[in-house]
């Protein structure tokens, strides 16, 4: 079996302790994850911190690094998205629906990005002539923590922006699916000065010393809301700075005017993709009463079509749900609905066999006060709403403690444009979802989030600022 090690100060580092990371097609052992100890988790910080006051210096030496990463991961990138898709299930290639191979080249083209990407000091204009100038100085080392949807892309989403500003990372993955994350480490290292990049492996309590570690000067955390509370109080205890993507609970909104047949599967990919694990996918849909019925039938249809299966499969489009606790969510959200009353218009059931399988379910006759509306499902089954009156639906669509992301759907894209303001959430689209250009940044509101990830915003997020007024005298 394969033995994973950790990276700490450049070095593989591996333990006596550890687990099975299984795959969840199949329930078969894909690698041996290490349990990183609290010691190892101290000289992986105090790795970053000696290594940052180099780092720190050279922003041309920073940005060839990035460029030399982002060649690393071409070089491996089908190793990397078979073993992505061996731990997180998703298939290896099927682009519509959210790959493995994706992913990964995602991943380099994060670090392209942010290697060209502008760090040079902002001029204040100045009545006496002196120069003053906005710097935008790194915070010191950077705990980054990600969950198990993305492992390789959310975990690039934050590392390459914090080296770019100077910062010195250890990088936690999820327990779930730690293997990617940890070659990657290991790839990295042949670029990077020793201490510059930590990847350490373990459970939440291994994030939980991560955000108390006094050495720790900025933590971004990608994963749920719950937890995403806990780490903004540990934060809190040492004023460290503290971005943080959380869940999201994304409304559509379908009004009177559209074209069934070209909306509905653009609705059902930004639903079902990756299998629903996705925190700005469409989680429930708001449908005017008058296309209510051709919309279930369109999207019941899609479900019915798609192919669920193991993701080395060249054929399959959908993989399991990652992981048991995760699996029993979705199935419970879905008997729940059930036994409130929701018509199945199709899958609605777990599918018998050793994997995380579940059938790409459509909810039909639900409303919120149902749990499968009012809360993050994470999982291939999507709940259908109808509404009235278009105040209605945008007033329903807030009705969340969540604000990541939402759309409405018209065949007038100005009548769908004028009700974006109205919604209170971080990205809205009309007539799409989940469209993320590189440059375009990517905040939550409410309980979704604090901060901003992706394209400029996000490299502010991993700096400070500092002023220097120079008087000549
Ligand atoms: P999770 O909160 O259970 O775990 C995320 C990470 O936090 C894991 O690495 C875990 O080990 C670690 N962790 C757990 N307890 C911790 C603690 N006390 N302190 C520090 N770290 C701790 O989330 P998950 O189940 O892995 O991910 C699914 C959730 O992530 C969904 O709610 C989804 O919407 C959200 N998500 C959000 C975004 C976004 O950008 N907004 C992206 C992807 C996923």
């Amino acid at each position: 079996m394969n033995q994973f090690s950790m990276t700490i100060n450049g070095s593989r580092v591996s333990t006596s302790s550890g687990y099975d990371v299984l795959n969840p097609s199949t329930g078969e052992v894909v690698g041996r994850a290490p349990l990183c100890s609290p010691q190892q988790l101290g000289a992986a910080v105090e790795a970053a911190d000696r290594a940052y006051r180099t780092w720190r210096g050279d922003e041309s030496v920073r940005r060839e690094t990035l460029r030399a990463i982002a060649g690393i991961i071409r070089e491996h990138a089908a190793e990397l998205a078979s073993l992505l898709s061996l731990e997180q299930g998703k298939p290896v290639t099927s682009f519509e629906l959210g790959d493995a191979t994706t992913e990964i080249e995602i991943c380099a083209m994060y670090f392209d990005y942010y290697a060209d990407l502008d760090l040079s000091p902002e001029i204040v204009p100045s009545d006496d002539g002196s120069r003053i100038a906005i710097h935008r100085r790194p915070l010191g080392v950077a705990a980054l923590i990600t969950p198990w949807n993305f492992p390789a892309y959310l975990s690039s989403w934050k590392v390459a922006p914090a080296l770019l500003a100077g910062n010195t990372v250890v990088l936690k993955p999820s327990e779930f699916t730690p293997l990617t994350v940890l070659r990657m480490g290991q790839l990295f290292s042949q670029a990077l000065p020793p201490g510059v990049f930590n990847v350490v492996a373990g459970d939440g309590s291994l994030g939980q010393l991560m955000t108390t570690h006094p050495l720790v000067r900025k933590i971004s955390f990608t994963g749920s809301t719950v937890t995403g509370k806990k780490v903004a109080a540990a934060a809190a205890q040492d004023l460290k700075r503290v971005t943080l993507e959380l869940g999201g609970n994304d409304p559509a909104i379908v009004l009177d005017d559209v074209d069934v047949d070209q909306i509905a599967p653009q609705i059902f990919n930004a639903s079902f993709g990756n299998a629903g694990q996705v925190c700005t996918n469409i989680k429930r849909v708001y449908v005017h009463r008058s296309k209510y019925d051709e919309v279930v039938e369109a999207l019941a249809e899609l479900a019915k079509s798609v192919r669920v299966g193991d993701g080395h499969d060249p054929r399959t489009q959908l993989g399991p749900i990652n992981n048991r606790p995760q699996f029993e969510r979705v199935r419970d959200l879905v008997n729940d609905a059930k036994s409130s009353g929701a018509r199945v218009a199709a899958g609605g059931s777990a599918i018998e066999g050793a994997g995380f399988f579940f059938q790409p379910t459509i909810l039909a006759n639900v409303s919120d006060g149902t749990r499968i509306v009012d809360e993050e499902q994470f999982g291939p089954a999507l709940p259908i709403v109808s509404f009235d009156t278009e105040e209605e639906a945008v007033a329903r669509a807030n009705n969340s403690h969540y604000g990541l992301t939402a759309s409405v759907w018209s065949s007038d894209s100005t009548r769908a444009a004028s009700l974006l303001p109205q919604l209170e959430s971080g990205t809205v689209w009309t007539n799409a979802h989940n469209r993320f250009p590189l440059d375009q940044p990517f905040a939550g509101q409410k309980w979704s989030g604090i901060g901003a990830e992706n394209g400029r915003d996000g490299l502010l997020g991993y700096t400070q600022i500092q002023v220097t007024h120079e008087v000549h005298g």
